[in-house]
């Protein structure tokens, strides 16, 4: 039995789990099937095929466990309770957040993160995006966080084959720069002050907006680019940086294979991705490493992310979204085994 709303939240600096997505009508109609189950609360089976010597087809079961399985039936809601829920207290205790969407493209990353929120309609599946944003107001309220005089801000903006774009201020081409402390500033950045949930949704919608724009399915530009998305708390008076929740829609894990691509860009493209990848991969693992070397330098992703990579107030969580379908098969398994080497000791 997958996760339900009874179980126990627990409270890790590396939380790692994995969601399916239920079989779409295009798998359907192409007879697809389903080979992943879920059966306890964390553990996944990818059930692959094989064949044999004498070319009978079989199923291979392949086993994994990680902190958290959600199986098709799991709401946004609910995966985002056993995940970033936890993460936005961190942040109100000068902690550092990070929450990620890993998977291959069109296995629900940008469903789980931004919904299908589109800031007209009000009858639509929230994300973690809208769901984080209203905890951190509601923390923001408590007595006891009024106290520390903090102010809210969000940040929006997307990495491009290794190039910083503003979401939040007409894609404008950001510098990053590292300072003698090997402090990490994106120069220009915008921080739109925020003083509502609406005011966070907004700049959600419109970040999306400048993201997609002149898009098309051809040149499927979200799925090679990273979306990062920070909500910041700073002090009232000298603006202090006082807690960070960045919440990251990765480029799709299968670009990594554009490096054998004919296409000069393109290649060039999934290579900065592989790239970025597996430095995330060792980043977070370095958290629960003391001493550990961080290989933030290895990309620009994980650069941007220095911070939250550093200390013992930081938290990260890791959502790898998986495909349910056969014809997903090895897409699926690269992501379970990625997964599975972010928290293995
Ligand atoms: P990605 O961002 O990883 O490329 P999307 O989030 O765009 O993938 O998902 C691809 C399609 O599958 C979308 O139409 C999305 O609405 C649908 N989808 C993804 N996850 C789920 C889910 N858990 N339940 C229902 N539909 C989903
Ligand atoms: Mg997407």
């Amino acid at each position: 039995r997958p996760v339900t709303s009874n179980d126990m939240v627990e409270d890790h600096q590396i939380t790692v789990c994995v969601r399916k997505r239920p079989l779409n009508k295009k798998e359907i109609n192409k007879r697809d099937v389903d080979v992943v189950t879920i059966p306890s609360k964390d553990s996944v089976i990818l059930h692959e095929p094989k064949l044999k010597v004498d070319l009978t087809k079989y199923l291979e079961n392949q086993n994994f466990h990680f902190d958290y399985g959600f199986d098709e039936h799991a709401t946004n809601d609910l995966v985002y309770k056993f995940t970033a829920k936890k993460l936005v207290e961190t942040i109100f205790n000068k902690g550092m957040a990070t929450c990620f969407a890993y998977g291959q493209t069109g296995s629900g990353k940008t469903h789980t993160m931004g919904g299908n929120f589109n800031g007209k309609n009000q009858d639509v599946t929230k994300g973690i995006y809208a769901l984080a944003a209203a905890d951190v107001f509601k923390l923001y309220n408590k007595a006891e966080n009024r106290k520390k005089d903090l102010v809210i801000g969000c940040s929006f903006f997307e990495i491009y084959s290794g190039k910083v774009f503003d979401l939040l201020n007409k894609k404008a081409k950001l510098k990053v720069l590292e300072d003698r402390n090997q402090v990490v500033n994106v120069v220009g950045l915008e921080e739109k002050a925020v003083s509502s949930v609406d005011d966070v949704l907004r700049l959600i919608t419109q970040g999306n907006n400048v993201r997609t724009s002149g898009q098309t399915s051809a040149n499927n530009h979200s799925s090679r680019s990273h979306a990062v998305f920070q909500i910041i708390l700073r002090t009232k008076k000298a603006r202090r940086l006082y807690g960070k929740f960045s919440l990251i829609d990765l480029a799709g894990n299968e670009r990594g294979k554009d490096t054998q691509s004919a296409n000069r860009q393109t290649r060039m493209e999934g290579a900065e991705i592989n790239k970025s990848l597996l430095a995330l991969k060792e980043c977070i693992r370095s958290l629960s490493q003391r001493g550990a070397h961080v290989p933030f330098r290895a990309s620009k992703l994980t650069q941007v992310l220095r911070d939250s990579f550093i200390g013992d107030k930081a938290k990260t969580c890791m959502i790898a979204m998986i495909s349910p379908g056969m014809s997903s098969c090895e897409h699926t398994l690269n992501t379970l085994r990625y997964a599975d080497r972010v928290k293995e000791l």
